[in-house]
């Protein structure tokens, strides 16, 4: 480089030419030409979804409504639109109605739905929840194409709970007490409320004040109604702690969430057609455990379908004694996996300081008598007998003063002023046989395919339709919340299975 000029190339003192840039013009004024059909391109998932929709029976969605044509009245809008607007929201993980509204007036595809109109979010609100039995009926259509289209057999049909956040936070959850102060607090509100029209705010502001406040009372008497119900249905073990309900979303139920921690959630159970990845029942429940849901969730599969699965594929959190007659007696097969078995009578033997050598395989049982008899000779007759999960639990004792006068009582039955006891576990005749199924290779292999059927729907709805936390309060609504993302995911399914290939074959003839 010479020595008098600069990195830039230029010599001292040297101006740089002037860069021609374009212009942002921010005053202008434009008028474009819009056509609206071709907002969207012809293969365009919009387009599936307005034709799957427009094919489908909507009388149910239009029986409520009062507009009729020749009668004084605004027209409504058309539910095969709001149906349309909602199903393809869900696609894209839009699950607010003012974030759709907000969506109609400039987003391509939403603009091609409504033909450029704005839809009011409180009119996409209402409907999402108001048409429980329609929507129903429209998750049962949308089967009924699926089934027509060879996607559905009910051949094998995998059932799983997956945990979804409920709209509330975990310090919403208050005792019985602290829910009676703030109820108390809540009323006096809405006793101190005056008229809102002679309030110093704006008339839609001092009603929607009034509304708050009685909503919030209206959510604290329900929480101490929940109150009551968990309290009722708390076992022995847990009622040392003081119950909790939520007074934001009195129906949600504390649950371990699939991360490891605990909050507000409810637990939905979705039913899959292993044939295509096909939701062909979905329900909602404050329970935490699965325990108790196999046998409604068969329910509601032949309630979509007008017939049960041949055989069910559930985890172990599923087989149970109840469970296993349920299924027997609905003709269903069930495969699945047993309950772990922990090991905790040496646990509880150990906490109890009973050495090793007076465990249960110390014990001699004698079938003749049905009793045990200890390392000192002893006999533990039997006591009683409880049914737990699928096995028979029955418990042996021997005699207080048999044991009060050993020498081994330190190390056999510490600090018990009763004789020591027994369990001794027998599985049921229906956990034999299952056990046996599920040791065959066959049924090995068909619950290897579980997880990848079964997980699939859960984590499409939750990580594309993006439901991990929901946005409506109450069993009733999340129950509706649920339906909705299902169909989504069903309907999601149709275009990728049946209207995609279609219309590349028809592009290619
Ligand atoms: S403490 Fe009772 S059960 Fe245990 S060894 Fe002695 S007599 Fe038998």
């Amino acid at each position: 480089m010479e020595k008098d000029k600069s990195w830039t190339g230029l010599s001292k003192g040297e101006q740089p030419p002037r860069v021609r840039r374009k212009e942002i013009n921010r005053q202008q004024l434009l008028l474009r030409p819009v056509e609206v059909e071709k907002l969207v391109d012809l293969d365009h998932p919009v387009r599936a979804i307005w034709e799957l929709v427009g094919g489908l029976n909507l009388d149910p969605s239009y029986v409520e409504i009062e507009s009729i044509e020749g009668v004084a009245g605004r027209p409504v809008w058309d539910p095969q639109l709001l149906i349309s607007l909602w199903i393809y929201a869900y696609k894209e993980g839009v699950s607010s109605a003012r974030e759709i509204a907000r969506l109609c007036a400039y987003h391509p595809a939403y603009q091609w739905l409504t033909g450029l109109e704005v839809v009011n979010y409180h009119t996409l609100a209402d409907f999402r929840i108001g048409h429980q039995e329609a929507l129903d009926q429209l998750f049962i259509e949308v089967l009924g194409v699926l089934s027509y289209e060879g996607l559905i057999t009910l051949e094998r049909v995998m059932h799983d709970g997956t945990k979804v956040k409920a709209y509330a936070s975990s310090k919403s959850f208050r005792r019985k007490t602290t829910l009676e102060d703030h109820l108390r607090l809540a009323r006096e509100q809405v006793a101190q409320m005056g008229d809102p029209e002679s309030e110093e705010w704006s008339q839609r502001v001092a009603k929607a004040r009034q509304r708050a406040v009685r909503e919030k009372q209206q959510r604290l008497e329900e929480a101490l109604k929940a109150l009551e119900e968990i309290e009722a249905s708390r076992s022995k073990a847990s009622e040392k702690e003081k119950a909790r309900a939520s007074s934001t979303d009195p129906e949600a139920r504390v649950m371990l969430q699939g991360n490891g921690a605990y909050g507000p959630s409810y637990n939905i159970q979705i039913s899959t057609d292993a044939q295509s990845k096909i939701i062909v029942g979905v329900g909602a429940t404050q329970a935490s455990a699965d325990a108790a849901e196999l046998e409604p969730a068969v329910d509601r599969v032949e309630g979509n379908l007008g017939q049960r699965p041949k055989q069910v594929v559930v985890d172990g959190g599923f087989t149970n004694q109840a469970t296993m007659e349920a299924m027997a007696e609905m003709q269903v097969d069930m495969i699945g996996a047993l309950p772990e078995r922990r090991g905790v009578v040496p646990n509880r033997l150990e906490q109890r300081g009973v050495s090793p050598e007076f465990y249960p395989e110390a014990f001699t049982y004698d079938a003749s008598t049905d009793s045990y008899r200890c390392p000192a000779g002893k006999v533990l007759k039997f006591e009683g007998e409880q049914q737990q999960s699928a096995s028979l639990h029955r418990r042996y004792r021997a005699k207080v003063r048999d044991c009060q006068g050993c020498a081994f009582q330190a190390q056999c039955c510490p600090g018990t002023k009763k004789g020591r006891s027994l369990v001794r576990s027998e599985a049921t005749p229906e956990r034999v046989a299952f056990q046996a199924k599920m040791e065959t290779p066959e049924a090995q292999a068909i619950y290897k395919q579980r997880a990848g059927v079964a997980e699939f729907p859960n984590a499409w709805i939750k990580d594309k339709i993006g439901l991990r936390q929901f946005r409506l309060r109450g069993l009733v609504k999340v129950t509706l919340e649920s339906l909705w993302a299902c169909l989504t995911y069903n309907i999601c399914q149709w275009i990728r299975l049946c209207w995609n290939p279609r219309r590349l074959a028809q592009a290619q003839s």
